[in-house]
């Protein structure tokens, strides 16, 4: 069986251990020993084929991986953000076909043990844990990417439950997913008062749980795309969809807060992943450049190559720093949110730098599936697209610093 070994030197991974406490390395290690145990040739069939893989991701569940940073109440593991993240990492550098559907099921969990009634949390967070459900988060349409206000999905109250009408799109999970945080705007009077101010374009916009099987709920075309593939990406259909009241999740009118509220740890986890690619991208050079070496197929060029190489294991550190400040402040119970939009976009953009090196310095070898490095450079491109464009992170960052 080929493996996906990582293979960055081994003093490295020395020094990097010595940051984490004994309880956080624990969690890398279960993510290691969890990558372990695929093949390579699973995971680059899951990229090739467009194949979500459940089973992984239930396996990934039943070791606590599933809801790793949330209280035990529910079901949770109890771990802090770092663990998180470290977990994040290290799937990300060897690709584990999980990676981003893990990401975005917690992102998912976040909003109900912060917004939901004690039914909602009973309902979804203990089969979340386990792996039992599986959750997509439902935001962006085919209008409404960055502009979050301009979303068409519409809510109406009928005196007894909630229909829902449009459709979302690009949705990680979609295909494949139980549940999904689905935002949508109530129009008319919802079932209590609405809150927020009627002149803001973003008003009404209220969050909801849908089950996959609820009347009017449709899966929509599946997207074959450049990166991040096996993830059973998506289109969502809303239909009269029925949505009790008891599924909205937080207040109507609160839908921006109740997103918002995850998207700024989801970007954390984001940047984590991102680390992992560029991690990744930058073990795939060193390894080939390695054995170049020793066969001689290069000699003192390696020099020429030498300022390269160093310039992106600094920019793989600097990623790297920033992401673990901004999952401490999470730890904290800041999350600084201008902190999180400089580690996703530091991180994303990282990956996207390193793995592009590494593929002109490879040349045509860097283009071999096992290697990673064209994955990376494939997935990496869509990290600086999702959860916010990097462009839209350095306006929020702007905005922060000018107001
Ligand atoms: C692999 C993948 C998975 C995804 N998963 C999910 C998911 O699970 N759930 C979900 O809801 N969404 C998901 N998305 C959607 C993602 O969040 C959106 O693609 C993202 O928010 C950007 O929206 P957009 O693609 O419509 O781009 P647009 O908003 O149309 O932006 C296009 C370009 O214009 C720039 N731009 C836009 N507005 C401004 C402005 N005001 N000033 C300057 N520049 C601007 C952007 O930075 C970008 O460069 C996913 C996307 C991808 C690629």
């Amino acid at each position: 069986m080929l493996k996906t070994e990582p293979v960055s030197t081994d003093t490295l991974e020395n020094n990097l251990r010595d940051r984490y406490s004994e309880n956080q390395l624990r969690w890398l290690d279960k993510a290691k020993s969890f990558a372990d145990r695929l093949s390579l040739e699973d995971v680059i069939a899951s990229d090739r084929d467009n194949q979500f893989r459940k089973d992984l991701f239930e396996a990934a569940c039943q070791e606590g991986l599933g809801a790793l940073p949330f209280p035990d109440t529910y079901g949770g593991s109890a771990g802090d953000y770092i663990s998180f993240c470290l977990v994040n990492e290290e799937f990300a550098r060897r690709c584990v076909p999980i990676m981003s559907s893990l990401g975005v099921h917690v992102l998912c969990q976040e909003p109900v043990y912060r917004f939901g009634t004690e039914a909602q949390k009973a309902r979804y967070l203990p089969p979340s844990s386990a792996g039992k459900f599986l959750a997509a988060f439902g935001l962006t349409e085919p209008d409404a990417g960055s502009d979050t206000a301009a979303l068409k999905t519409t809510a109406r109250f009928d005196g007894e439950k909630y229909l829902l009408n449009g459709a979302k799109t690009w949705i990680t999970s979609g295909a494949s997913a139980d549940y999904y945080i689905v935002m949508a705007k109530v129009l008319g009077d919802a079932h209590k008062p609405m809150a927020g101010d009627p002149t803001k374009r973003d008003h009404g916009i209220t969050a909801f749980i849908v089950e996959r099987d609820f009347a009017g709920f449709q899966i929509g075309q599946k997207f074959d795309m450049l990166g991040m593939r096996g993830y059973s990406t998506c289109e969502l259909v809303f239909d009269d969809c029925i949505v009790p009241v008891e599924n909205m999740l937080g207040e109507p009118g609160e839908g921006r807060k109740v997103a918002l509220s995850s998207l700024a740890k989801g970007r954390v986890t984001i940047a984590a992943q991102a680390t992992g690619w560029a991690q990744g991208a930058l073990d795939a050079l060193v390894k080939v450049l390695r054995r170049r070496y020793q066969e001689q197929v290069i000699d003192e060029s390696i020099n020429g190559l030498a300022a390269t190489v160093g310039d992106l294991a600094i920019t793989v550190e600097a990623a790297r720093v920033l992401t673990y400040q901004a999952a401490a402040s999470v730890d904290r119970g800041s999350a600084d949110v201008t902190l999180a939009a400089m580690a996703k976009t530091t991180a994303t953009d990282a990956a996207m730098k390193v793995s592009t090196e590494a593929l002109s310095i490879l040349g045509v070898e860097g283009l071999e599936p096992e290697l990673l490095v064209e994955r990376i450079f494939r997935d990496a491109k869509a990290g600086q697209i999702y959860e916010g464009t990097n462009q839209i992170q350095r306006m929020l960052i702007a905005r922060a610093l000018l107001k």
